[in-house]
């Protein structure tokens, strides 16, 4: 997935996404990136989230939209992107060989991400540079 949050000097948040699906999916499959709030969600009073990797469980947990409300109830970006990836993970009792990912961006511009093992990394643009950032990860 691609997911892409953006704020303006205004204070208005846009996002989008899109994805290539999972490897050898089912036919007819819907993966989370094209349901709002999970693979997306944003509420211009809060802020944005959007997700990658299994869309099932980002599906499960409405993931980009549990954010948006852990930060409308005063969580950082990053807080929440935590506690949507360690939600998703305390239901796993068999499997947890899976990837999945959130950033998060609120209205004062804080940006925060975390997923479930490393390996995803997003690129931001913020006061005119543009930086790579590697998140803490849950599996370390
Ligand atoms: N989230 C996507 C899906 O499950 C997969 C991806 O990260 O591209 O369809």
């Amino acid at each position: 997935t691609i997911g892409m949050l953006a704020i303006d000097k205004d204070g208005n948040l846009a996002g989008g996404c899109t994805t290539s699906g999972l490897a050898y999916k089912m036919h007819g499959r819907v993966g989370d990136s094209p349901i709002i709030g999970s693979g997306l969600f944003l509420d211009n009073e809060v802020g944005a989230a959007t997700a990658t990797g299994l869309g099932e469980e980002v599906l499960k947990t409405v993931g980009s939209f549990l954010i948006v409300e852990l930060m409308r109830h005063g969580r950082t970006p990053q807080q929440a992107c935590e506690e949507a990836v360690n939600r998703i993970m305390k239901k796993q009792i068999h499997r947890k060989d899976f990837q999945v990912g959130f950033i998060a961006l609120n209205t004062k511009g804080e940006v925060g991400a975390y997923s479930v093992h490393g390996g995803f990394s997003y690129q931001i643009y913020q006061n005119g540079e543009n930086k790579n950032v590697s998140p803490d990860f849950l599996s370390k």
